[in-house]
């Protein structure tokens, strides 16, 4: 099976890559990155532009999550919304996660 990957380049004078801790929103070195490897919504069938979406913490800031490229994936503002943040809430729609560095839509009562 042909595997398909990615490279983003972008300049080093524009600060980090990662920002763990210390801000909550994506830059736009982060937007750029994660708008390469995801031209739409990742949600499996959606075709919302990047542009027009919002990046999403895989692991939820409230949760301790960082805002590292590796923990964001871009979504659009419905999927966004009905992706399940807590994995204790009763499961209704599934939610994002990167496996292997692939994202990945789990289903509800899939495990983790
Ligand atoms: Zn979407």
């Amino acid at each position: 099976m042909p595997t398909k990957d990615f490279v983003t380049i972008i300049s080093r004078t524009q600060g980090p890559v990662d920002l763990y801790r210390f801000d909550r929103f994506a830059s736009v070195k982060q937007r750029t990155m994660l708008a390469a490897e995801h031209p739409t919504c990742a949600w499996p069938g959606c075709n919302t532009p990047a542009e027009r979406g919002q990046f999403h913490h895989l692991t939820p800031w409230k949760h301790g999550g960082e805002t590292n490229v590796v923990n964001l994936v871009t979504l659009c503002s419905y999927h966004n919304g009905v992706n399940e943040d807590d994995p204790n809430a009763p499961p209704r729609r599934g939610r994002l996660a990167r496996k292997g560095g692939k994202i990945v839509w789990q289903p509800p009562h899939s495990s983790r």
